[in-house]
């Protein structure tokens, strides 16, 4: 039975003093919580920090973005195996602002989405449609296409060791929340497909939801049936509102 994950993004934000307070909020506030998964993906600067931090807590800890490539000459890279000496548990592959702001297309988000694997971290998968494609009603064309890249090349199987984040483009970081009908809708949309392929992998996978999900709309949202928690970003970096979201989770 597959459980539900928050986890937060904190995107290019955060400093020492700050996370050290947020993180120690956040484990305060946690403690003793069962029944659903808390992570948080904070800049590779900050991996140590969370490291040492969380070690002894039920909360995960991540990277946002990893090099599709072992090691060697590439620059500023950051590789899987760096990510699995901080003690990562998950790394994000294929957020739309790595693929809109740094150019990633699909086959290089699956080849993170390998590196990931091969190393033993759980990839996040982010896939989503644009305001421009869902108002063209591609939406669930561009989110096929998108998983299409990873289990074309690697097997549905693949995603039996992943999760998988549903976020509209349009929704993140804009105040703008899908709807729980709407995210339900391509939730629904994406564990059909899986099923067609594989109905064990489909039943087990998470799938989670992102784009302006708060406190206030967190638990309507987790409420749908294929909606296995959310992929935070703004509202993780606030302590009360990331708990309130964890605590929605909640079963
Ligand atoms: C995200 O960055 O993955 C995200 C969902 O951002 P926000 O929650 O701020 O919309």
């Amino acid at each position: 039975m597959r459980g539900k994950l928050v986890a937060g993004n904190w995107k290019m934000n955060g400093g020492l003093a700050q996370n050290k307070a947020l993180l120690e909020a956040v484990i305060a506030g946690m403690a003793g919580v069962q029944g659903m998964g808390c992570a948080v993906c904070v800049p590779y600067p900050y991996l140590f920090q969370a490291q040492s931090l969380l070690q002894d807590t039920a909360i995960a800890w991540g990277a946002q973005n990893l090099s599709q490539h072992d090691k060697g000459a590439f620059t500023g890279e950051v590789s899987s195996a760096m990510l699995l000496d901080f003690g990562c548990k998950y790394v994000l592959v294929g957020h739309s602002e790595r693929r809109a702001i740094y150019g990633e297309d699909d086959a290089t988000v699956a080849l993170k989405f390998e590196a990931a694997q091969k190393a033993g971290l759980t990839p996040i998968l982010c896939v989503g449609e644009t305001l421009q494609e869902r108002e063209s009603g591609i939406t669930e064309a561009v989110v096929a296409r998108q998983l299409d890249a990873v289990t074309g090349k690697f097997g549905v199987a693949a995603l039996s060791k992943a999760v998988v984040a549903y976020e509209p483009v349009w929704a993140i970081g804009t105040g703008k929340t899908a709807s729980p009908e709407q995210a339900q809708a391509v939730h629904a949309f994406i564990r059909g497909k899986i099923a067609s392929q594989n109905k064990d992998v489909a039943d087990g996978l998470v799938i989670q939801y992102g784009g302006s999900v708060k406190g206030s709309n967190a638990a309507e949202l987790f409420g749908m049936p294929d909606i296995d928690g959310g992929l935070i970003g703004g509202a993780s970096l606030d302590a009360q509102e990331f708990l309130a979201i964890c605590h929605a989770a909640k079963r």
